[in-house]
């Protein structure tokens, strides 16, 4: 059965790149028929930030991607939290350190300063590796009696992995294809931390071994770990899942990664929620805070590098999972577009129903709907959705529709307003005092009344009709404006203007 995990370390929120990754994990998943995992991969205490994991979790629950087995939700491979399987990575530590594949590091950051300054001093960087390791304290440089020595006297250590000598490692990878890899040009990486807690390297394949992983989808970053990675699973005697890197997510002009500060510099959000820096106290603007939906949302970041057949856009998470292959991620980097995330969320604003609209806006902080029924509301949402790319723009495009103007914009009482104007507006409010029936319809008419009693065209009428009522020469049709505002506001406003 298809398993495939997704990881993230709670050093911080989730962004746009992770949200990608745990969506391709999630689709290709559940294409497949398979699991959907999260683990958190919490083994560098140095770089936990409170509160990092709750954000994680609480933005994939936002976006819809609901894993089936976590911290949160349990299963068959609990705990879900690295920080607690320590027993298990000690389990799999005493099995590694029986094979020729990793070694013990007693070398102190004095010693290894030390080396390291010899190498700069001739123009070299300094690597743990199949070289230097020959000249550093080890197991594989000391005796088995000073090892133990060494033990006994509780002295700290690394274990590593000891790189193997001129071995080209062939690699695959689903989205990118072969490449190959010499291990001479690796190093030896540190297995377990001198506190006796893995690094990720270790940790992340004991983890997707035990928990039965067979897919696994992740950032490009990780790409050069993956020799690394094949060389575990064979130190271990393991059968290896298969991978697939994902390529970055470049800034909206082409060239480098999309960063939070991209967005603050921007006021584009990069983050699913907002997100407070604990340093700084600074927000990062998040998409849910924004107004965007959760479904127009997702659908743009799963088009970031993947293009369903048809180059159809508009695709709901279920349709996503059916279509979603992995084959077809490109291999190049996808260009964050801030005016398609708005396009997305127009297209899915407009499918709304009015209800569901309704909703939406009373949902709206610092708003005023000036205690307007919801028939009004209805109706005034029915006449600016398909103009909205938020739900928020419906009031901030209608404000007119909850309050008076309190200024008339300049150029438009240049091109609306002369000294017949008030008179028409007089007569057309007395019209409107006398109507019976108070529907857009016969509001039009009775424009169209006034306008051929004074033998104008019906332009000179809603013209300054427009501007009284909205202050300026926009909005939707002005009969449906007076409908909604009602007969004693509109005629209010029509005295103001006039006056
Ligand atoms: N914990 C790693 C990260 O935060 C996971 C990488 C992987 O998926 O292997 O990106």
């Amino acid at each position: 059965k298809v398993r495939v995990r997704f990881a993230p370390s709670p050093t911080g929120p989730l962004h746009l790149g992770g949200v990608r990754t745990a969506l391709y994990d999630y689709l290709f998943a559940k294409n497949q028929g398979g699991d959907f995992v999260l683990r958190i991969e919490d083994t560098d205490t140095a770089r936990y930030v409170e509160g990092a994991e709750e954000y994680i979790m609480e933005a994939l629950e936002w976006c819809g991607i609901i894993p089936d087995e976590s911290p949160k939700h349990g299963g068959k491979f609990a705990p879900y939290r690295q920080s607690e399987r320590r027993d298990i990575y000690d389990k799999h530590l005493a099995e590694i350190l029986k094979t020729d594949y990793a070694y013990l590091a007693f070398d102190t950051p004095e010693e290894l300063d030390e080396i390291r300054k010899e190498f700069e001093q001739n123009g070299d960087v300094f690597a743990y590796n199949y070289i230097t390791r020959n000249r550093l304290r080890n197991s594989l440089t000391l005796s088995k009696e000073e090892v133990q020595k060494l033990l006994d006297e509780k002295v700290p250590y690394v274990v590593r992995f000891k790189m193997p000598v001129d071995r080209v490692l062939n690699l695959e990878d689903i989205i990118r294809g072969k490449t190959s890899v010499n291990t001479n040009t690796l190093d030896d990486k540190v297995l377990v931390k001198n506190d006796g807690m893995p690094t990720y390297h270790f940790a992340n394949i004991i983890d997707d071994h035990e928990m039965e992983i067979t897919h696994v989808i992740r950032g490009e970053e990780w790409l050069p770990s993956l020799g690394l990675h094949y060389l575990l699973y064979e130190a271990m005697g393991w059968e290896r899942p298969e991978f697939a890197h994902l390529s970055l997510i470049l800034k909206p002009e082409g060239k480098g990664k999309l960063s939070k500060r991209d967005g603050d510099k921007f006021g584009f959000p990069v983050f699913p929620l907002n997100f407070k820096d604990p340093e700084t106290g600074n927000i990062s603007k998040g998409y849910r805070e924004e107004g965007y939906l959760p479904e127009a949302f997702i659908n743009m970041v799963a088009l970031l590098g993947w293009s369903p057949a048809n180059d159809r856009e508009i695709l709901s998470l279920e349709e996503m999972t059916k279509e979603f292959d992995l084959h077809k991620v490109h291999k190049a980097g996808a260009r964050f577009n801030k005016e398609k995330a708005e396009w997305f969320n127009q297209e899915y604003l407009k499918s709304k129903s009015g209800e569901e609209i309704l909703s939406l806006l009373k949902a709206v902080e610092g708003i005023n709907l000036n205690a307007s029924s919801d028939e009004k509301l209805l109706k005034v949402i029915s006449l600016m959705q398909d103009r909205a790319t938020f739900a928020k723009d419906i009031f901030n495009e209608g404000k007119f529709f909850f309050e008076a103007p309190i200024s008339y914009d300049e150029k438009a009482v240049k091109k609306a307003w002369n000294e017949e104007t008030p008179a028409i507006l007089n007569d057309f409010s007395e019209k409107l005092m006398n109507l019976t029936d108070f529907q857009a319809a016969e509001i039009k008419q009775t424009i169209h009344d006034v306008a051929e009693e004074k033998g104008l065209g019906m332009g000179k009428v809603m013209m300054p009709l427009r501007l009284s009522l909205v202050g300026e020469l926009k909005g939707p049709d002005v009969p449906e404006i007076v409908e909604i505002i009602g007969k004693e506001e509109s005629i209010e406003r029509i005295k103001n203007a006039v006056n």
